[in-house]
C-alpha cells in the first residue's frame, strides 16, 4: 500500500479485480470471521474493508460460561 493507506475512496481492490468484500469483518477471539453485510461471504478479515473485534458486538466467545450482567442491562434498556 503505497501512499494513502487511510481511506479508500475509489477501491482498489474492485479496479483490480481482487476477491474482497465491503463488509466490515467481525473478527472473534478464536481467528474466524463473521461478515456482517453477507452471511454467505467466505472472505477472511484481511478481505474486508473493515474489521471490528467481537468484542465489539457483544460476543462472548472471548469469555464463554461467564456472562453476568449483559442479559439485564438488555432488558433495562429496551
Ligand atoms: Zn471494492
Ligand atoms: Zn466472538
Ligand atoms: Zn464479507
Amino acid at each position: 500500500m503505497p501512499e494513502s493507506a487511510v481511506i479508500i475512496e475509489a477501491c482498489a481492490a474492485c479496479q483490480g479485480d481482487l476477491e474482497h468484500c465491503h463488509g466490515t469483518a467481525i473478527l472473534h477471539v478464536d481467528g474466524e470471521a463473521d461478515c456482517s453485510d453477507d452471511p454467505d461471504c467466505r472472505l477472511t478479515a484481511e478481505l474486508h474493508l473493515f474489521v471490528i473485534s467481537c468484542a465489539e458486538v457483544d460476543c462472548c466467545c472471548g469469555d464463554a460460561g461467564d456472562v453476568p450482567e449483559l442479559a439485564g442491562e438488555r432488558a433495562a434498556a429496551s
